[in-house]
């Protein structure tokens, strides 16, 4: 697909956003997809009970944990992980046909399915992926997010609290990280990422072409 901006196709990027739940992910995700139509959710499978207001198919697929072990048995997914007992996967057929037609997959997956595709993408030769994490402002600000949340009983807010710790050693192993102090200026800041990764040179593999056309028609005018 031709980039409509320059004209020149390119290959799409996977664009993963980690951070520990109750640090504004959903609502940075969201807002991104709304303001860029060539940037599509990946629909993560999961065996969790939905939570309020999550729709089937939109916010994850939602499965028992025994189809999910049947989706594992046929590769279905590019990745997936055990996050708070319950199991995530990405289904691996909508990514490639996205990547291939020049949009972009946004993954809101946790610090284990990016390190997967790290791996996978290191084996393939690859250079799809692109990486940032997204910080809490301060551990009180997280806490009242995940309270003023109030899906979860409390137990699990507190296993969420002692998750955010976890998730966030892995801070160093992104390719951005944003701290989110402000929905706006971080979605400001998602948004020039995408841009400049948009134009690195090896995505857009159109370029050669384009040039050649180029060369072609200053030569002419000479
Ligand atoms: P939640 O239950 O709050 O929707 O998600 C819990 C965690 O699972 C979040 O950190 C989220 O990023 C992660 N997650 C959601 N889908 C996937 C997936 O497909 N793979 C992996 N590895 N993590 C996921």
């Amino acid at each position: 697909m031709n980039e409509p901006r320059t004209g020149v196709p390119r290959r799409g990027l996977m664009l993963v956003l980690s951070s520990p739940s109750g640090t504004g992910k959903t609502t940075i995700a969201r807002a991104l997809l709304e303001a860029d139509p060539a940037v599509e959710m990946s629909v993560s499978v999961t065996s969790r009970a939905p939570r309020n207001g999550e729709v089937d198919g939109k916010d994850y697929t939602f499965v028992t944990a025994d189809e999910f072990a049947a989706m594992r048995e046929r590769d279905e997914f590019l990745e997936w992980a055990l996050v708070f007992d319950n199991f995530y996967g990405t289904p691996q057929k909508p990514v490639e046909e996205a990547l291939s037609s020049g949009r972009d997959v946004l993954f809101d997956i946790d610090w284990q399915g990016a390190s997967k595709l790290r791996d996978r993408e290191e084996k393939q030769n690859r250079a799809d992926l692109v990486t940032i994490f997204l910080l809490p402002p301060s551990a009180s600000a997280l806490e009242d997010r995940l309270k003023e949340r109030a899906q979860d009983p409390e137990d699990v807010v507190r296993r969420r609290m002692a998750g955010a710790s976890n998730e966030i050693q892995h801070w160093d192993a992104y390719d951005y990280v944003v701290v989110n102090r402000d929905v706006e200026a971080s979605l400001a800041a998602v948004r020039a990422i995408l841009e400049a990764e948009r134009h690195k040179r090896d995505r857009q593999v159109g370029l050669t072409d384009f040039v050649g056309v180029l060369q072609r028609d200053l030569q002419h005018d000479l």
